[in-house]
């Protein structure tokens, strides 16, 4: 079975979120203070995010990825997905994680039959990381990447979110990575979801961050995996790791997305930047199959056709990336 929107794209791929809570405060990613994390009532239990997978996966969609806030800090997660890993008819399942924990629980991961990690790394340098994160160790992260690959992993993906001002000068630092330790990066415009006055100065588009890599090396264009996405993706010669930039505020990206998104709440969304979300929760308690496949098919039809942030205008997203999961 496909999903197909009403845009004609393909929908294969859910993000889903399994909490709002974090051990960093990235702060483009979580306001400084003032988060009240949801009640475990609030929050799904496994039951209810198996029961979303299993029904999502019947209907078409062939990769999940769990997401956060950050997901290695909420109990028995390991458990969980084991039980994801083997529902009939998923290819990939891969997770989305700050590294901070992967020390301990790279292993684990691995046994449960996650097949790739993302690891979100906006900074090289200690002082910086710091910034960025609020107190986050970085060392501790390089721990994390090494740990991964100790444990069987492919090198993990880099999630790079780029900021004028902030990091940009690492981004040929970041592009080496793919030639010496085999790592894909992926850059990612830094997009508005924290209210902060004139965030229009942390913008780089995704066009100037290669521009920058080409006038070091060649970067040769290359296929678009099935999973990919919005992402466009690039290699250096000779690199075993590929860059990608996803042009989430600057560019065209919306014709190639394939994903919706479920956060730790029940929330279902079409599209990240999307006001609209739709409960699922009437359809989890009690669990009613049918009803919830029926939710799920009608949250694809009508995916919307583009978001519409740019840099004119637009102040912030009413969520944190925290909350929806990136
Ligand atoms: N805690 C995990 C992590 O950091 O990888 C998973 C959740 S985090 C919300 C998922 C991704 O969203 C991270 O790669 C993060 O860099 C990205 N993200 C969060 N806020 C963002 C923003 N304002 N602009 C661009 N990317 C953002
Ligand atoms: Fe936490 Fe990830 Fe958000 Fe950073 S980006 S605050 S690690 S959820």
């Amino acid at each position: 079975m496909k999903l197909i929107d009403s845009h004609g794209r393909t929908i294969n791929y859910l993000r889903l979120s399994v909490t709002d809570r974090c051990n960093m405060r990235c702060f483009y990613c979580m306001p400084k203070e003032g988060i009240v994390s949801k009640g475990h009532d609030a929050v799904l239990t496994y039951e209810e995010l198996l029961l979303i997978s299993e029904t999502a996966v019947k209907l078409g969609i062939e990769k999940i990825r769990i997401t956060g806030g950050e997901p290695l800090v909420r109990a028995n997660i390991i458990n969980f997905l084991g039980r994801v890993a083997v529902i009939p008819g998923l290819q990939h399942l891969a997770l989305t994680t700050n590294g901070l924990l992967l020390p301990e629980m790279a292993d684990d991961l691995y046994k449960a039959g996650v097949q790739r990690l993302n690891i979100s790394l906006d900074s090289l340098n200690a002082e910086t990381f710091s910034s960025i994160t609020r107190g986050g160790n970085l060392k501790k992260v390089l721990a994390g990447l090494d740990a991964a690959e100790q444990a069987g992993f492919p090198p993990p993906k880099i999630n790079c979110v780029i900021m004028r001002g902030v990091n940009d000068t690492e981004i040929l630092d970041f592009a080496e990575m793919s030639l010496s330790r085999g790592n894909s990066i992926r850059f990612i415009e830094y997009m508005p979801a924290v209210k902060e006055d004139n965030w229009q100065r942390y913008c780089i588009s995704g066009e100037e961050i290669l521009d920058r890599i080409a006038a070091r090396y060649p970067l040769i264009p290359i296929d678009r995996g099935t999973y990919c996405g919005p992402s466009r993706d690039f290699s250096i010669p000779g690199a075993r790791g590929s860059i990608g930039i996803i042009t989430a505020v600057s560019g065209h990206f919306c014709s190639e997305c394939n994903r919706i998104r479920v956060t730790s709440t029940g929330q279902a969304k079409g599209c990240l930047f999307a006001d609209a979300n739709t409960d699922l929760i009437p359809w989890l308690r009690p669990p009613n199959r049918e009803g919830l496949a029926e939710v799920l098919k009608g949250i694809v039809s009508t995916k919307p056709e583009r978001h519409d942030i740019s840099q004119d205008g637009y102040t912030h997203s009413n969520f944190t990336m925290s909350q929806v999961g990136g």
